[in-house]
């Protein structure tokens, strides 16, 4: 039996006002480290220079405060680190690139956008499967030196094996199998020199000391570059559990149409935070004795991913105007 110090993390991206989606995965989260003794960590995903701003951050930040789920590291909780930040960490992704490109697992792509969108529009019309064909990956040493010396712009894409398939176990589905033909040589690094979300957010996972990364299902297809990315660094992957998508009542993703959802809006009309937190808590779960109103505390002391579910949660205001009530 190991000893290790469950460790979690939510790596929310500041491209927009804090989504209630963030305070879902953030919820289950801390119920599960917070009942293992564990730890609760922030991680800002900001790699996105052209999307990331500072503001969305800064209401991330209060939103997250908001809320009461506290992280545990960082200048707010009085530890030396956090909440982490993508952006002030380019150099540790720029050596874990070379690591990579050095042992092969990954190549410098030199395709123009032109030529990648051409190759997309011959594969759709030959109703192929859309994806990058490998063309660099398959450059002699001299056709990369020439290309380097002519200092043409390009991105790094990781290795994926042309057959075979990768196998995860997830704890509320089971067995996942993804065949590694479908899979894209996906970029880890933009001609910019920034990473890509899958590099950095594996890079960090394992610097961080992650033991189990919980978060939506949106991400369920990224599972298997990234197991990959653990067995070229040599490194153990954490437990990964996905999430099932806060629903609008039509069934389809939460979205801005139907339903608000930014957690500020939802503060300003009124809703205390126990309550958002407690209807969040019915969302893919079930209280041991039934309950529908309960506290963050009771939540945590009975928390077992056993009870989680992947039904269709469906977010309604009706709810969580009940449970305010109740509050
Ligand atoms: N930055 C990603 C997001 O915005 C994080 C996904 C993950 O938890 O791996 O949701």
């Amino acid at each position: 039996q190991s000893q290790e110090v469950t460790r979690v993390r939510i790596a929310p991206s500041p491209t927009g006002s804090p989504h209630v989606g963030t305070a879902y995965i953030a919820l289950y989260n801390y119920c599960f480290a917070k009942s293992r003794g564990g730890q609760f960590v922030l991680r800002i995903e900001d790699t996105d220079q052209s999307r990331s701003k500072p503001v969305y951050e800064e209401m991330i930040l209060n939103a997250l405060r908001w809320t009461g789920l506290s992280w545990d590291e960082g200048p707010d909780v009085g530890g030396p680190h956090g909440p982490y930040r993508q952006s002030e960490r380019t150099e540790i992704y720029r050596e874990h690139l070379t690591r990579l490109l050095d042992a092969g697992h990954a190549y410098k792509c030199f395709c123009t956008p032109q030529r990648l969108e051409a190759l997309r529009e011959e594969q759709r019309a030959a109703g192929a499967h859309i994806g990058y064909d490998g063309l660099c990956g398959r450059l002699e040493p001299a056709e990369i030196a020439a290309r380097e010396a002519e200092n043409l712009p390009y991105t790094v894409r990781m290795r994926i094996p042309d057959d075979g398939v990768c196998t995860v176990q997830d704890p509320l589905r089971g067995e996942v199998e993804f065949e590694y033909r479908l899979i894209d040589h996906q970029v880890l690094m933009k001609s910019d020199g920034f990473p890509t979300y899958h590099l950095a957010n594996v890079v960090d996972d394992h610097l961080m000391g992650i033991t189990h990364v919980i978060r939506g299902e949106e991400w369920l297809p990224s599972l298997p570059k990234h197991i990959l990315l653990y067995e070229y660094f040599g490194w153990q992957a954490p437990q990964v559990i996905h999430l099932p998508l806060l629903r609008n009542e039509d069934g389809s993703k939460l979205s801005k149409r139907k339903n608000p959802t930014s957690i500020l809006y939802y503060r300003d009309l009124g809703i205390l935070p126990k309550a958002l937190l407690n209807f969040l808590g019915t969302m893919a779960y079930s209280q041991p004795d039934g309950a529908e109103v309960f506290s963050l505390d009771e939540m945590v002391a009975s928390f077992d991913i056993q009870r989680m579910s992947l039904g269709g949660p469906i977010f309604t205001l009706d709810k969580l105007n009940w449970l305010n009530q109740k509050h």
